[in-house]
């Protein structure tokens, strides 16, 4: 580590020590129906952060950012691991969302929502998917018409994580369905409190609701809004979906601190009577070296992204690696909690906490792209392949067939 890291390190520890409160048991940050208090609370804590320098590490400072290195935020994560910093409830938001505009946006847009998205005063979502299917993101089926200074915005979307307390979302619209579905497609910024948007909370099969439902009937959308150029908004999904899976790859979407997984399959190992096992500690051991390398390939595709001109899209072989990972975790836990996994009560440590996490892990290879549209992406993208045969790539999407 060099010089700089190491004194950055010893400044942030020393900062979050004086600054931030300290967490025993579960980590408030994580939860699903987190109360309008808590989301108030999260803004406050990272308004603090923003104003102190720890937010938008590889942000250009133009727009608010601190212009450093993807190390620097690898060092932060590393060191706020039991502190009451909110990086999951802004994480999409950030990395993500405000990642996409910062790339892709107007200088007035980047201007308006930048500096905001980092200091929390903005949560950002991603309305993506839609009733009809989310892997064909390119076969979307919601409507903006022209009119005037606006688009009007019409039709459903589905999926969308937090959409209950979020502000703004990037939102794909179809503009033109004389041509193929590919070329029709532009990207507005929606303003989730805009007249006509109604949000839907959806309960989950592991008892949390952290997904909403959205209908749009006759919203209307400032063209200023719209991101990058009408009906060329699918090179910029393209973008917000290469930064999405190379974000969610190197750990972003959970805790870095990957030996804490393993510590706690470790004691429950013991507490179960089942540390001398040897397939126990096979599995164990596996998981621990899955992580870890997980870990360092991370570190290696995130530098190759960030200094050595690889694209984006290598960040598709992190999603899949962390997607792996999950399910196996998942899995090692229940299977340690015998049993006592099966009780499923969450207010039950013993097994009901192994077994939210076990439905929850099967969530993994699904968000944020399926496994099977990954490895479509890694096969095509990096390493040139044959591109999947479609059907209705080159027709007007007005003569496909829908639902
Ligand atoms: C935790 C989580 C968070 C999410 N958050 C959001 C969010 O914030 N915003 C949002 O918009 N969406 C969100 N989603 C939705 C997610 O993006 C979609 O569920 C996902 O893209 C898959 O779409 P689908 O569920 O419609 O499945 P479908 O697209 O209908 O796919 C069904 C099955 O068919 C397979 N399949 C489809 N096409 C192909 C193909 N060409 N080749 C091979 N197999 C194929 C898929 O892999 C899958 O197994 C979230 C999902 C999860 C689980």
């Amino acid at each position: 580590m060099s010089d700089d890291l190491h004194d950055y390190r010893q400044r942030l520890r020393s900062w979050l020590a004086d600054n931030i409160d300290r967490y025993e048991g579960e980590d408030p940050d994580l939860g699903a129906d987190i109360s309008p208090e808590r989301v108030a609370q999260a803004r406050r804590i990272q308004a603090k952060l923003y104003d102190a320098g720890y937010a938008g590490f590889t942000f250009p400072k133009e727009y608010g950012g601190q212009g450093l290195t993807p190390d620097h935020e690898r060092v932060y994560l590393e060191e706020v691991v039991g502190y009451h910093v909110p990086t999951r409830l802004f994480g999409v938001s950030i990395n993500i969302l405000g990642a996409t505009v910062a790339e892709f946006g107007t200088h007035e847009q980047k201007a308006r929502h930048v500096p905001r998205i980092l200091r929390g005063e903005e949560l950002w979502l991603q309305l993506l998917s839609e009733p009809g299917g989310g892997s064909d993101l390119a076969g979307l089926l919601m409507s903006a018409v022209r009119d005037g200074d606006n688009y009007v915005v019409n039709g459903q979307k589905i999926w969308s994580s937090g959409a209950h307390f979020a502000d703004f979302a990037i939102c794909p619209v179809r503009t033109d369905w004389n041509v193929p579905k590919h070329k029709g497609i532009s990207v507005l910024i929606v303003d989730l409190r805009a007249p006509g948007v109604e949000v839907r909370r959806i309960k989950q099969v592991n008892g949390e609701a952290h997904f909403c439902e959205e209908f749009f009937t006759d919203v209307l959308v400032p063209a200023s809004n719209l991101i990058g150029e009408e009906n060329e908004g699918w090179r910029v999904l393209r973008g917000l979906l290469a930064i999405e899976h190379a974000w969610v790859g190197r750990g972003g979407a959970k805790r870095p601190d990957f030996r804490q997984d393993v510590n706690d399959m470790v004691a429950l190992a013991k507490a179960q009577g089942l540390a001398d096992d040897v397939g126990v500690r096979r599995r164990v051991t596996d998981l621990h070296v899955g992580l870890q390398v997980q870990r360092w390939t991370s570190d290696r595709v995130s530098r190759a992204v960030a200094h050595h001109g690889f694209h984006h899209d290598y960040g598709s072989l992190l999603k899949l690696g962390n997607d792996d990972l999950s399910l196996r975790g998942g899995e090692l836990g229940l299977a340690l909690a015998g049993a006592d996994g099966l009780t499923w009560d969450l207010a039950d440590n013993a097994g009901g906490a192994w077994a939210h996490a076990y439905l929850t892990s099967r969530s993994a290879p699904i968000g944020g792209g399926t496994t099977e549209i990954l490895r479509n992406n890694v096969s095509e993208k990096v390493l040139g392949l044959p591109r999947e045969q479609s059907v209705d790539r080159d027709v007007p999407f007005n003569q496909v067939p829908h639902n």
